[in-house]
């Protein structure tokens, strides 16, 4: 059963992402990736929750208060206000928020990504309002809120879907829109023959994936932002999703997996770095001692990990 915060989290996260729709400002942040108010405004509504009910946990964040102009920080009060009437807070009161990290000695942690895949919500294409809890390192509670994909398979006409997790029971998906409408999910595992990887090329490399995909015999790569990825093949709509990162050097970030690798190894999937080895969360920031992700239905994980063994 979902509880009562948890709903009220996902109505205040809809509300500011339907008020505001495309009305947003872009910065640059100093990696030369795009962050917008929509993040910020987000990451905002997800503190003030975690305040609420989770004050005692870690929290690891993408967002924080640091480097943006204070006008961007006023757009954001601005636009939280005209979601919500009820929204007080000052601009410098949301910058505290901001960078606010729960307790660094919680033995919980929640990782957030308030929208994973800015650059896909930029294009007003894929991207996921991210949220996970973790108990003594391992997956407690996985959230997946995907305005933009089509509910509940890829070819239907209504859209947006929220994947929901919590240790003790089944994942679902139920309908952004009505969370009636609501079915368990678990991986598909006949070979639909589809690959999943991300639309950036410098997040994954490309002619890689191909030549992988070729050797181990997948019909069709199909490119999606952020973890909406974990999402399809979690409710079977994929055999497998791949990322190799374009530089050698990049760690993987754990709010850009935690939620969806909970949601997906509850469905009956697979999960491992591309040399196989398993996630390592250790409460940082990053996966330190991975590279990259093969995740699965399952099925056939060991044969495209030498698949990929051979061609990188
Ligand atoms: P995706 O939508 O699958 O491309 O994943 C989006 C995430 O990729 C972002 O949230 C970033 O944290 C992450 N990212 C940024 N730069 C890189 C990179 N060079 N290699 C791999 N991932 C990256
Ligand atoms: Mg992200």
């Amino acid at each position: 059963m979902m509880s009562t915060s948890i709903l009220k989290l996902i109505i205040s996260v809809r509300s500011f992402l339907d008020s505001t729709g495309r009305n947003f400002e872009v910065f640059t942040k100093p990696d030369g990736s795009p962050v917008t108010t929509s993040d910020i405004g987000v990451q905002i509504v997800i503190n003030r929750f975690l305040m609420e009910n989770y004050s005692d946990d870690k929290w690891i964040s993408e967002e924080s208060d640091s480097g943006l102009p204070e006008s961007f920080l006023q757009k954001v009060t601005n636009l939280l206000r005209e979601s919500d009437p009820d929204f007080k807070l000052s601009s410098t009161e949301i910058a505290q928020i901001l960078s606010n990290r729960g307790n660094q000695n919680g033995a919980s942690w929640w990782m957030v990504d308030p929208i994973d895949g800015t650059r896909g919500f930029l294009r007003n294409e894929q991207f996921s309002v991210c949220l996970a809890r973790f108990t003594e390192g391992k997956p407690v509670f996985g959230l997946l809120i995907c305005p933009n994909l089509p509910f509940p398979r890829l070819d239907s006409p209504e859209t947006g879907t929220i994947f929901y997790w919590e240790k003790g029971s089944e994942p679902v998906q139920f309908s952004y829109w009505n969370f009636e409408i609501k079915t368990q999910i678990s991986v598909n595992k006949n070979p639909t023959g589809i690959l999943l990887t991300s639309v950036e090329r410098d997040h994954s490399r490309m002619e890689k994936v191909e030549k992988i995909s070729q050797g181990a015999g997948f019909g069709k790569i199909l490119s999606f932002d952020s973890q909406v990825k974990y999402g399809l093949l979690a409710r079977g709509e994929a055999e497998a999703l791949l990322r190799i990162p374009g530089s050698a050097t990049y760690k993987e970030k754990v709010w850009d997996h935690a939620a969806g690798l909970g949601i997906l190894e509850a469905a009956s999937g697979q999960v491992s770095d591309v040399n196989g080895l398993p996630f390592y969360f250790s409460g940082e920031e990053t996966l330190s001692k991975n590279f990259g992700l093969l995740a699965s239905n399952g099925i056939r994980h060991f044969s495209i990990l030498k698949q990929i063994e051979e061609i990188r």
